[in-house]
């Protein structure tokens, strides 16, 4: 199958785009290319495809950029060595003076970077509730070039438009950049929708087995796309290619993983909306979901994602700590089932009273429901609750 074809539906794509035949041998796998430089034929002729040097090009990280670029519905794919790495790539488009709308509600990781590194070189930072477009719209300045939301947000599973987003962006001369890391790119295209840039922490779903930390980013535009590769050959932040190989691996079953992901995922957050131990369950795929019909129209999958409130933090250790398909750890969108404290866990860097406004407090437990067998899951849960 060729690169080019990007008219088979998802499943294919998934297996085959970017993955051909190695020319010499014709192994179906693309070899992992460990090299850091490659031979030149003659004084500064590098082979074709400008390979000359491992932080310019790597056949390896090649096959994963096409890949991702043709599951995102885009021209072009960027792979970097973490998911920050992508963003803040995105962000070093600017320019200080430069001003970026983002959602509130982001992993914890990406507003430790906006405020304690990329604010330091002058970039401005406004943060806004962007389920509300008009809240987005007042925020808007002229000097703002980026709207930066997740959808759904973590964990407070908060859903964005990202049409209406899209086009408040388009309409102030800003562009829209969409982390796509919770939905995964078989629940949802923001491309699709109208944004610029889509982007992923390749350690969750896209890899899928918690052993590569990697990220991706896919436009439509070959300008940004050109923006992008020399704001990564400059900057340095390349994925190895051993990752390279295990992200493509991973993405092969991309497909299959997302819709036991979104089938126990939905059955997890059905069984806990009925316990009389949960105050709250927080899961797009359920119609009390405020935003159920927003989520129906611009995702084809709820994920394996589900927050919950138990109301206190005794609450919250007796849940956790006794679980036994549950892992309590940090992470999300693997094939194993993880149990996350986002308070005290992954957004322990976001300031107390922002994370107290939003929602995550000592109460709130985030389940990322893996693809074991949901009877497994659901006796676990059950077990613990009743206890
Ligand atoms: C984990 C995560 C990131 C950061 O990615 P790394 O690969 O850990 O650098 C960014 N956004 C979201 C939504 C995440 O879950």
């Amino acid at each position: 199958m060729s690169n080019a074809s990007t008219d088979f539906s998802f499943g294919t794509k998934a297996i085959h785009a970017g993955v051909e035949p190695e020319p010499v041998t014709g192994a179906i796998m693309t070899p992992i290319f460990q090299t850091s430089t490659y031979v030149q034929p003659a004084v500064g002729e590098p082979r074709a495809g400008s390979y000359d040097y491992g932080r310019t090009a790597n056949p390896t990280r090649e096959a994963l950029e096409a890949s991702i670029a043709a599951l995102e519905s885009g021209s072009h794919g960027v792979a970097f060595a973490s998911g920050l790495a992508a963003l803040e790539a995105i962000v070093k488009r600017l320019s200080a003076g430069d001003h970026v709308v983002s959602e509130e509600n982001t992993y914890g990781g990406t507003t430790r970077m906006f405020n304690h590194v990329l604010s330091r070189l002058g970039i401005e930072f406004t943060y806004v509730d962007a389920r509300d477009v008009d809240a987005v719209a007042s925020a808007m300045r002229p000097n703002t070039k980026l709207v930066h939301v997740e959808t759904p947000t973590n964990p407070m599973m908060k859903l964005c438009d990202i049409r209406a987003l899209a086009d408040l962006a388009h309409a102030h001369d800003a562009l829209l950049c969409v982390d796509n890391t919770f939905a995964s790119p078989f629940n949802q295209r923001p491309l699709e929708l109208g944004a610029d840039f889509t982007m992923h922490s390749s350690t969750k779903y896209v890899n899928g087995h918690s052993d590569v930390i990697g990220g991706l980013v896919a436009v439509r535009d070959d300008a940004l796309a050109d923006d992008l590769f020399f704001i990564r050959k400059s900057s340095g932040a390349v994925p190895g290619p051993m990752d390279c190989f295990l992200t493509l691996r991973g993405i092969k079953t991309l497909h299959v993983r997302m819709m036991r992901h979104n089938e126990n995922g939905q059955a997890v957050a059905e069984f806990l909306e009925g316990h009389p131990r949960v105050d709250r369950v927080l899961y797009p795929g359920l119609a009390s979901h405020e935003q159920h019909d927003l989520a129906k129209s611009q995702m084809g999958g709820f994920t394996g994602m589900v927050s919950v409130d138990v109301g206190t933090l005794a609450r919250t250790r007796a849940l956790t700590e006794h679980l036994k398909i549950f892992s309590l750890a940090e992470s999300l969108g693997g094939v194993e089932s993880l149990v996350n404290v986002p308070a005290l866990m992954t957004h322990g860097s976001v300031p107390e009273d922002r994370r107290e406004a939003m929602g995550i407090t000592p109460g709130l437990v985030r389940f990322s429901v893996g693809i074991e067998d949901i009877d497994d899951i659901i006796a676990d849960l059950d077990r613990v609750l009743s206890a």
